[in-house]
Order: C-alpha cells, then sequence, then structure tokens
C-alpha cells in the first residue's frame, strides 16, 4: 500500500511538470513516504531528515526553493513528533492526503510549515481511491489497484488500523473501470490491493442497508470481484494482496479455480501455529481452521502455490507454542514464506505485554529452526517443478548475470533463464526448467510470446 502511495506521489509531482532527479543535488523536493510497519521506521527517517536539514539550508544560498514531505503512516502517527524533531520540514501529511500533494506544497511555499493528516470521515471517495491521480509506476506492465483501505480487525501486534483507519471499500464499478483504463494502455497484470481483501464489499452492504434497499442489491464480495476483473479483456494475470484466514470462503476459491486469469498463487498468512498464540495475536482463526482451508484451496486450485508470514517470538511464545508452528509449518508444505521476529510497533497491545517478552536468544534460535523447515519445503516444492515448462513474464536482464533474463510464473516464482532471443520487458514467455534453489528457478527459453503493447519510456538524450 505504501509503495503503491509513493507511485501516486510520484506521478502527480510529474503531471505537475517535476522529473525524477538521480541525486538530491538535483532535487527542488524530497519525499519521505513512511511506512511503520518496517521496523526502525521513526530511526530512518529522523536520520534521513537529519541530513537533510542542511541540504535544505543549501539550496538558499543557490537561489534555489527546497521542500521537504514527510507522508505516509508514521506522518499520520507522530505528526507532532516530526513537527518538533524536524520543524524545517514543509509537508507533513497523512495516509489519506496524497491527492492534495501539490496544493499543499504550493501552500508551503506560501506560509511555511504545513500539517494537514484527514481522516477518512471528512473527505470523498474519489479522494480516498484516488484511481483518477496519474500514477508513475514502477512496471508499465504491473499495475497495483486499490480496492479497499483501513483495516477492521485488531490484530494485537499491528499498527495498521490506528494509521490506515477503517476498512472502507471502493465501488465494484470504479475497480472494474479502472482495469479497463489500464488493460487499454498495455498493462495485462493487475494486483488488487486491500489490507483484508476477503471482507471486501462488507461495508458496501452496510451502507445499502442504511439506505434501506437491501432486496435491490446484495453486497458484492471479493469472489465476484475476482471473476469481474479477470475477465476484462486484456488481463492475463490476477493476483491479490492479503487476504485474512479468518475470513477466507469457498467462494473465493472456487472464484480462482473458475477464472483464467486469476493465478494459480495464494499468500495466506499464517502467523503463528499455536492456537493460543493466535487467540493472543486476536488472529480469530485456529491452526486446524486454517490447515482445512489450505487444504481446500489446494484440491479446487490445480498447482496452487501457498506463501505465508510467520512471526516467531509473539510475547508468551511457550517452546510448546513454537514447535506447534514447526509442526504446522512442515505439514503445510508452504513454497516459500517471510519469517519474522515478534518486534513491537508502538500503538499496539502486544507492545504492552512487556512482562511476556521472551528472551532474544531463544528466539533467535527458534527463527533458525523454522527456517530450516521452511527452506526445506521451498527448496523442494521448487525441484518438483523441474522438467515443467512454465509461462512467465519478462521483468528484464537478470541483475547478477546480464547474458540472461528474469521472470516471474503464474505462481509467483522468479525465473532465471537463458534466451539467445532479444526479449521486452513484460512479455510472455515459456521457460523449461533445468534447476531450483530457494528463492529462485533456473532454466531455457523455448518460445516467445506477443509483444507487449505497454508504453515504455525512453530517456531522452542530447546529441
Ligand atoms: S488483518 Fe490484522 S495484520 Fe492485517 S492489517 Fe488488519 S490488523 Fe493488521
Amino acid at each position: 500500500m505504501n509503495a503503491h502511495d509513493s507511485e501516486r506521489i510520484s506521478g502527480l509531482l510529474e503531471e505537475d511538470g517535476m522529473e525524477m532527479a538521480e541525486h538530491e543535488d538535483d532535487a527542488d523536493v524530497v519525499v519521505l513516504n513512511t511506512c511503520c510497519i518496517r521496523e526502525n521506521a521513526d530511526e530512518k527517517l529522523y536520520g534521513t531528515l537529519g541530513w537533510l536539514k542542511p541540504w535544505k539550508e543549501a539550496g538558499k544560498s543557490l537561489g534555489r526553493e527546497r521542500q521537504i514531505v514527510v507522508a505516509g503512516c508514521l506522518a499520520q502517527k507522530d505528526k507532532e513528533v516530526v513537527r518538533e524533531k524536524a520543524p524545517y520540514v514543509d509537508v507533513v501529511m497523512g495516509t489519506h492526503n496524497v491527492h492534495r500533494a501539490i496544493d499543499l506544497l504550493d501552500m508551503a511555499s506560501v506560509r511555511g510549515g504545513i500539517t494537514e493528516i484527514f481522516d477518512e470521515a471528512v473527505i470523498d471517495d474519489h479522494a480516498l481511491f484516488p484511481s483518477a491521480l496519474p500514477v508513475k509506476r514502477e512496471r508499465s506492465y504491473n499495475a497495483w489497484v486499490t480496492i479497499q483501505i483501513g483495516c477492521d480487525n485488531s490484530c494485537t501486534y499491528c499498527i495498521v488500523p490506528s494509521v490506515r483507519g477503517e476498512e472502507i471499500s471502493r465501488p465494484f464499478d470504479d475497480i472494474v473501470a479502472e482495469v479497463q483504463g489500464l488493460t487499454a494502455q498495455g498493462v495485462t497484470e493487475i494486483s488488487l490491493l486491500g489490507q483484508n481483501v476477503n471482507s471486501y464489499g462488507r461495508d458496501l452492504s452496510l451502507a445499502k442497508k442504511r439506505g434501506g434497499d437491501l432486496d435491490v442489491r446484495v453486497r458484492p464480495q471479493f469472489a465476484e470481484l475476482l471473476r469481474a476483473v479477470g475477465s476484462v479483456e486484456g488481463v492475463r494475470r490476477v493476483r491479490y494482496v492479503s487476504p485474512h484466514p479468518k475470513d477466507m470462503n469457498l467462494e473465493t476459491l472456487q472464484a480462482m479455480a473458475d477464472t483464467a486469469a486469476v493465478c494459480e498463487h495464494l499468500h495466506y498468512p499464517l502467523q503463528s501455529g499455536s492456537d493460543r498464540v493466535l487467540s493472543l495475536m486476536h488472529r480469530g482463526y485456529t491452526a486446524e481452521r486454517y490447515l482445512s482451508r489450505m487444504q481446500e484451496a489446494r484440491a479446487l486450485i490445480p498447482d496452487l502455490a501457498v506463501t505465508t508470514d510467520i512471526i516467531v517470538g509473539f510475547p508468551g511464545e511457550t517452546e510448546d507454542d513454537f514447535l506447534r508452528s514447526m509442526e504446522v509449518a512442515a505439514e503445510a508444505q508452504f513454497d516459500a514464506a517471510y519469517l519474522y521476529i515478534f518486534s513491537p510497533r508502538e500503538g499496539t497491545a502486544a507492545a504492552l505485554m512487556t512482562d511476556d517478552y521472551c528472551d532474544p536468544a531463544v528466539v533467535s534460535q527458534r527463527y533458525d529452526r523454522l527456517k530450516v523447515v521452511l527452506d526445506h519445503s521451498a527448496v523442494q516444492k521448487h525441484r518438483e517443478r523441474i522438467g515443467r515448462t512454465e509461462e512467465v513474464i519478462v521483468e528484464g536482464r537478470n541483475k547478477r548475470d546480464e547474458e540472461k533474463w528474469t521472470g516471474r510464473t503464474r505462481q509467483n516464482k522468479l525465473v532465471h533463464f537463458a534466451s539467445d532471443e532479444m526479449l521486452r520487458v513484460g512479455q510472455y514467455a515459456m521457460v523449461e526448467i533445468h534447476d531450483a534453489a530457494r528463492f529462485h528457478l533456473s532454466g531455457v527459453l523455448t518460445e516467445v510470446g506477443e509483444m507487449p503493447t505497454h508504453k515504455v519510456r525512453l530517456s531522452v538524450q542530447s546529441v
């Protein structure tokens, strides 16, 4: 979500006539779009602001006005702290103020430092879901599409509900219209974005109830959205993040199975294998329910890759609790996992459980033990693909070996491959898999797909 907001801010600034600077010496505006889910986000922010102070002052001696913007959820959460520690910041803006970036910079030029944090209750849908805002995409063949903002859950380790606000679903037709517009620009891969995509539409039905016309239309469900987006002409791949296991229903899995464009990849965050810890985390499911829904998903969707997130060392986690995480991980046979050591986020319930914090040395050992299990299943899953021919979307030249290319499969696996053909980013190609490692597959190009139609920016060079 944070990365997508950055794309929007870049797009707005570009539309206003700015260009991306290669180095801060050439820049007039620096935007720090913070994400407080990241560890040490505040240290990084204030460290960066420390060296931006002389940068800003040096601008005056050069006769240039230099401006600093602090955006994102850390700004939302700590606006006074940012002002206090770095009064020279020009604009402090919250997660719902992205659409106002240019106005705020202009106002700050005239009046000095501006702080603006909107509450979602006081702004309209257009501002909440800035589909009409210009965007500077990192990849021109792939687009994030926001379907929902905020979160109504209360996972005790998570800061998102307090910095992103309550869950608000974007109108169904707006989402489909944005996807249609994207395919007209040559985008073929759509990633639907929300904090808890499975509960998409829940608030829309409440709005209908208030309107008193429940008979006219029941709420749209995420499953319907998947089918609608997957059937837009030109869409070849649909992905989504993130589902919540407590809200994962069979309708969604069936829609994945029925809709050819929806990729065979499910990111399904486990967090812990212990029911006791899951309850302390307020996750709302048990390990058994998690596993049984995952089995249903694998039965319905052939060749499904499942990835996950797991936290070790949550306050109060005992050795027995940890062993349950080991057992569930071994049984689940994940294709890949993001493994985190618990670290408290100020303002969350878990941050207050200080009496139950685990011994860091024990947690570090648990991390290493669980990683062995997860790595083993990742390698196993990758080895099973040797000898198969996979469709990849070309991401570019391999960064470590310019002779090779890199692509991504429908299962979201990275593939490094050899090719005698000149390929284009965003092109589809078939690759025969010859080898497998923990994080990637290797292979050889067997067939090139049609050329992509998205526009590519070429840098203008003087001759
Ligand atoms: S579902 Fe839980 S972890 Fe995910 S954003 Fe909401 S509160 Fe955070």
